[in-house]
């Protein structure tokens, strides 16, 4: 069975303590929810990742990064590596976002080497892709998505597929209040499904999780979680929220 996961990407947005006591309230409020098979996931910002990771002990809160770079060490002013991240605790990077792509120019060639960075260290990425609005509109969208995913972790083995998470983001639904629709989430699901499985086989394709990302809330979250190629979401906005980011974490 897919695990199923609820992940906050809490972007460039709390301080050490409101990270913590977002953590404390979080933890507080999912206390009673039995969350079998589902994983919750934070993403605070670098300097918060080892403060929240002591807030979030003894709890089902996992705690991620937002990025890496793909070096071990050496001049690269500003960033950080994943066996810096894995010394403090971190098993888990975000890997791909569309605003890494969009303002810090990140492209699938990079993401291929950060991929494979995180293997290397033996920590697992949720990697983000998604098409633009005129992707779409000019019915390129799953070409785009397809190049996105081929160029970036059709290099990998089988076995690393297991370090794996997609998520699916259109990238016109970030931030912007406008969501896919859940038909067009299940669509897009049971594409990327497909291709990995004519790449792969049907076993590689059935066991990894995709999320989707883009405008999710308590209100649309269970009709989009309902489908059956969904296995959670990456939520932006409302993960800054305790009431929503529980609310989206009951939907699942
Ligand atoms: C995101 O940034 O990954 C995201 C999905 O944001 P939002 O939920 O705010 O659209």
């Amino acid at each position: 069975m897919r695990t199923k996961i609820v992940a906050g990407n809490w972007k460039m947005n709390n301080d050490k303590k409101e990270s913590k006591q977002l953590i404390k309230d979080l933890k507080k409020s999912i206390k009673a929810e039995k969350l079998e098979n589902t994983r919750v996931i934070v993403a605070p910002t670098f300097v918060n990742l080892s403060s929240s990771i002591k807030a979030a002990k003894n709890s089902k809160i996992e705690v991620v990064a937002q990025n890496m770079h793909q070096a071990k060490n050496g001049a690269y002013t500003g960033e950080i590596s994943a066996n810096m991240l894995k010394a403090i605790g971190i098993k888990t990077v975000i890997l791909g976002h569309s605003e890494r792509r969009t303002y810090f120019n990140e492209t699938d060639k990079g993401l291929a080497e950060k991929v494979d960075a995180v293997l290397e260290n033996e920590l697992e990425t949720i990697f983000c892709f998604g098409e633009l609005l005129e992707d779409r509109k000019s019915d390129h969208h799953f070409t785009v998505v397809k190049d996105q995913i081929a160029n970036a972790l059709f290099h990998l083995d089988k076995v690393a597929w297991k370090s794996i998470i997609l998520a699916y983001e259109p990238v016109w639904a970030i931030g912007t209040g406008e969501t896919a629709s859940a038909e067009q989430a299940q669509e897009m699901h049971a594409f990327i499904r497909s291709i990995i499985e004519k790449k792969y086989n049907k076993e590689v394709a059935d066991e990894v999780s995709i999320l989707y990302g883009g405008s999710v809330k308590p209100a649309n979250a269970e009709e989009i979680f309902s489908k059956p190629d969904v296995d959670g979401g990456l939520i932006g906005g409302a993960a800054l929220n305790v009431a929503d980011f529980t609310g989206i974490i009951k939907a699942i």
